[in-house]
């Protein structure tokens, strides 16, 4: 089974302005791309795990989103040369009611699923309770809360997944 690092998009992966919905305004924290590097040689697929109301909202159009994870894709290919294996996006209002906005565990486990990934082999990282929580949800074996927009949080997440994944 394949084993997947989880990971939150905004304030997590980069900066958020709030509802990104062009490309444009889309960058990486300049960290990010060398971790991921990291993650992906230890055999992690790499899982990008979303709420993005602005769609829900009439705020953020699909295809933007789409163009938007085109461009990370293309700026970690550039800069380290790994990509994101999955993006799992709740595109719903908090009042929606829906079944797959974080803190629920729905989008990860419906990309466990799909992908055959073993989630006491996997592990979150997010910076918001609501991530920790989706995480602690799906049984995934650690889930860490990280400061947004924090270098150092992050690459502590990283590390320790880097040692208990050799447990
Ligand atoms: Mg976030
Ligand atoms: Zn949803």
């Amino acid at each position: 089974m394949a084993k997947a690092v989880f990971m939150d998009r905004d304030e997590t992966l980069n900066p958020d302005s709030g509802y990104i919905s062009d490309p444009k305004h889309f960058t990486l924290f300049n960290w990010v791309a060398p971790e991921l590097r990291r993650l992906k040689d230890a055999g992690f697929l790499l899982v990008v795990v979303s709420n993005q109301s602005g769609i829900g909202r009439g705020l953020i159009q699909w295809d933007a989103l789409r163009e938007i994870h085109l461009k990370m894709n293309q700026l970690l290919a550039d800069a380290s040369g790994v990509q994101i294996d999955e993006f799992a996006i709740c595109p719903h209002k908090p009042d929606d009611e829906c079944e797959c906005r974080k803190p629920k565990p729905t989008l990860i486990l419906n990309t466990a699923l799909k992908r055959s990934i073993d989630l006491k082999q996997s592990f979150m990282i997010g910076d918001r309770k609501s991530d920790y929580e989706a995480g602690v949800a799906a049984g995934v074996k650690e889930s860490f809360l990280i400061h947004p927009g924090d270098e150092h949080s992050f690459k502590m997440a990283v590390e320790a997944i880097l040692k208990s994944g050799l447990s």
